[in-house]
């Protein structure tokens, strides 16, 4: 999808030299035509009904641009079950797209630890968790607090809020999943405007997260406790499995 910050930068092509040699790559993340073709080949057609209503709900809220994408929830909902995950973290729930998509995902005695400095947000969506089933594996903490036990509980976690804490989430996570376990960072590519010369015209918030998620994804390229994978999905998800 274009971003506002390519838009400005118009049709530039990078020198040869600097292109990436990667063979396979379709530049997705350019094409608006490409990913509605993922969205209504792959996506919406296998969409769980409870998923599309609060998708539905939240696109009449007025902070919606916040909401994880249907291809994005559908890419954690299957990642979950492919690590076999039962207890999980959230971080920025939001209207709750993202942990419903992680609530379907995972055993009926499976538990979400989810955290937001805001309810009222977490309450329009819940009626739709509720009539899913699945509000019994959620645990809603209002605040932003991470627990300070259960060091090596977690099989996964999802870090979807608060960009210029996203370093001090890495070390909180780095003692609260276990080894094996899995941490998604979300929207390391910042809108795009990680590739943005400083001085290109960009919102406010995203020139004022942009300098964090830079050194965030500098410092976890260089940590050695975890392999990492950054992927254009939604606005970028950096997945990193703790080795140690
Ligand atoms: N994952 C959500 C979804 O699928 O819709 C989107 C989360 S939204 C991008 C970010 C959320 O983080 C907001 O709901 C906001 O209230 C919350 N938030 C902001 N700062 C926070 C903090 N310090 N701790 C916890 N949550 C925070
Ligand atoms: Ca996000």
């Amino acid at each position: 999808m274009a971003t506002n910050v390519e838009e400005k930068q118009g049709n530039e092509q990078p020198s040869q030299e600097s292109r990436h040699q990667e063979v396979g790559h379709k530049s997705l993340l350019q094409s608006d035509a490409l990913y509605q073709y993922i969205l209504e080949t792959s996506v919406y057609p296998r969409e769980p009904e409870p998923m599309k209503e609060l998708r539905e709900i939240t696109a009449k809220h007025p902070w919606n641009l916040m909401t994880t994408s249907a291809d994005e929830g559908q890419f954690l909902h299957l990642l979950l079950k492919l690590i076999s995950a039962k207890n999980t973290i959230e971080i920025g729930v939001y209207t709750g797209y993202s942990l419903l998509a992680t609530a379907l995902a995972l055993p009926d005695d499976g538990k979400i630890l989810a955290m937001d400095i805001n309810r009222e947000n977490y309450e329009l969506g819940l009626p739709v968790i509720q009539k899913a089933g699945v509000a019994h594996k959620i645990d809603f903490r209002e605040g932003p607090a991470l627990p300070a036990k259960n060091h090596g509980a977690f099989d996964f976690a999802f870090v979807d809020a608060d960009k210029d804490n996203y370093w001090n989430y890495h070390e909180r996570l780095m003692h609260l999943v276990k080894a094996g376990g899995v941490i998604g960072y979300d929207n390391t590519l910042w809108n795009g405007s990680v590739v943005a010369p400083p001085d290109a015209p960009m919102r406010k918030y995203v020139r004022y997260y942009r300098e964090y998620v830079l050194e965030f994804n500098k410092a976890i390229a260089a940590d050695p406790r975890v392999e990492i994978c950054q992927l254009p999905v939604g606005d970028g998800i950096t997945l990193c499995r703790r080795v140690s």
